[in-house]
């Protein structure tokens, strides 16, 4: 068990709850940030305070409707449909929420002692999120410690995990059910398995399909 403190960025979806699960396993206090940024499902929030509870980690969410004023997006709008063009971003992506959170995540950070950040981004299965990506957090990690004089380290469990051993980490830390029964990652705001359709909820799916095979081989042999 390391000694030091962590945050985790946490929005209780699959990704961010398997990194929780991931940092109380590893560090001896843990607190979860989560980022109110007016998401479209309430939901959201509040399914991510019921995960921290039940999981006894300290929980903390911080107000960030700024990002929604700043950059007008599908996950914060009705009005704006969920979508990918050929070669863009969906309008799922805010510019620069990933960097947002986790520099808020670090001043919180270093205000509590707590050194080492966990995200759960991932460039695997990339939706061509810019500020997601190994590089840039890379880049930002040595940016906030020179900014904050803090020798923080910028933790990202699944970066190379695709969706299927994402289910494996959860799976080894003991939290499959966990995870696919009390997240939320669809976009249309429907628990667990989710609505099925969106592109949330289409990776999702498939990495569990994926995952679930293998499982159950594991358990028949
Ligand atoms: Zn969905």
């Amino acid at each position: 068990m390391n000694q030091s403190k962590a945050v985790v960025v946490f929005s209780g979806g699959q990704d961010s709850t398997t990194c929780l699960f991931w940092a109380l396993e590893r560090y001896v206090e843990v607190e979860a940030v989560t980022f109110d940024y007016g998401q479209r499902h309430k939901l959201e929030v509040e399914c991510a305070a019921a995960i921290a509870d039940e999981l006894r980690a300290k929980h903390r969410i911080i107000d960030m409707s700024l990002l929604g004023q700043l950059a007008p997006n599908a996950l914060t709008r009705n009005d704006i449909a969920i979508e990918q063009q050929e070669g863009a971003l969906p309008t799922t992506f805010v510019d620069g929420r990933n960097m947002l959170f986790l520099t808020f995540a670090a001043v919180l950070g270093k205000q509590i002692g707590a050194k080492h950040i966990v995200s759960g981004v991932c460039e695997t299965d990339f939706s061509g999120y810019p500020d997601c990506r190994d590089v840039f957090v890379k880049s930002l990690n040595v940016t906030l410690n020179l900014a904050m004089d803090y020798p923080f380290v910028l933790e990202t469990p699944l970066m190379w995990l695709n969706k299927k051993e994402t289910w494996e980490l959860a799976d080894r830390l003991g939290a499959f059910d966990f995870v696919r029964e009390r997240t939320l990652t669809c976009y249309n705001g429907i628990m667990a398995d989710g609505c099925g359709e969106c592109p949330a909820c289409v990776l999702r799916r498939k990495g569990l399909d994926d995952y679930s095979a293998v499982r159950i081989r594991g358990v028949l042999s």
